[in-house]
């Protein structure tokens, strides 16, 4: 192992040892490195027949893919929702980065929307998923603010099946004006922030303004440049605004910052799991 990279294991395990606030910042990247990948062969593998039929060509664009009706749409959506919430389960990525953290005071905001932080064990109440779950439904129009685990209507769309379509009796039907629903994520301007997320996001400010002027350490992972504003360029103010925070960037392809920041941070651009255990050691 080069004496480079043995530096910066030692200096952000320290980091992690003093730290008053650790806030860990997770994207697509992540779950990417847990295995939990959109594209090559878990897509084709898995999505086969909407290859043929639609010409998808990963999990990523096919989220936005206009399907011709709900039959359909929802025959895809069951799949993509299965096999990323339901079908995954507790990876050994995101359990040893709880068992980096776990002693420590920390929190967790994530892009990430496929509950691997809960499967792992990360306290729910530690958690703030700003852009929804795969779990649940909500009315495509927003017109209230209920959510609904999907869990046993996903399976019985996949069982059900037949030529990339679902019985019309198991299209969702939003119980409040009989619209369509969609999953519980920020696709357009009618994403539901229902009780449960104001609260999440309350638990994260809060977390952020106790912080101020302590020892805070920021663990970014897998931030691109998708929704920057959410985790990656707030992370990035906070370092420079804050005396005493320093940001820890695991990322292959995006480590680079503004050079304001260059003192302050540490990357890591090899393989996210190799990392983790390094610093569990
Ligand atoms: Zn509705």
């Amino acid at each position: 192992m080069d004496k480079q990279y043995l530096n910066r294991i030692t200096y952000t395990k320290d980091l992690i040892n003093k730290a008053d606030y650790i806030v860990i910042g997770a994207g697509a990247g992540l779950s990417a490195s847990a295995g939990i990948q959109y594209g090559g062969q878990r897509f084709t593998d898995n999505f086969a027949p909407f290859i043929e039929k639609y010409g998808l060509t990963d999990m990523y664009t096919s989220g936005f893919y206009s399907f011709p009706a709900e039959e359909e749409r929802w025959a895809y959506w069951a799949k993509h929702i299965s096999l990323n919430r339901y079908e995954v389960g507790p990876t050994k990525l995101y359990e040893n980065l709880l068992q980096l953290v776990k002693k420590a005071n920390y929190f967790v905001i994530t892009t990430n929307v496929d509950s691997q932080f809960e499967l792992a064990d990360f306290p729910p109440e530690n958690i703030f998923e700003v852009q929804g779950n795969y779990g649940n439904l909500q009315c495509a129009k927003g017109c209230h603010h209920s959510l609904y685990d999907n869990k046993l209507l996903v399976n019985e769309m996949i069982a059900n099946r037949e030529n990339c379509r679902i019985p019309s009796n198991l299209v969702p039907q939003c119980p409040e004006c009989g619209g369509k629903m969609d999953p519980h994520l920020r696709i357009n301007p009618y994403f539901v922030q229902n009780e449960a997320w104001n609260k999440s996001n309350d638990a994260y400010d809060c977390f952020i303004d106790e912080s101020k002027g302590k020892n805070l350490l920021l663990l970014e992972f897998g931030v691109g440049f998708n929704t920057p504003g959410i985790i990656r360029y707030p992370f990035e103010q906070m370092t420079y605004q804050n005396e005493h925070t320093k940001l820890i960037r695991f990322n292959m392809e995006h480590p680079n910052g503004p050079k304001e920041n260059r003192e302050k941070t540490i990357a890591f651009t090899e393989d996210i799991l190799s990392v983790l255990l390094e610093l569990n050691k």
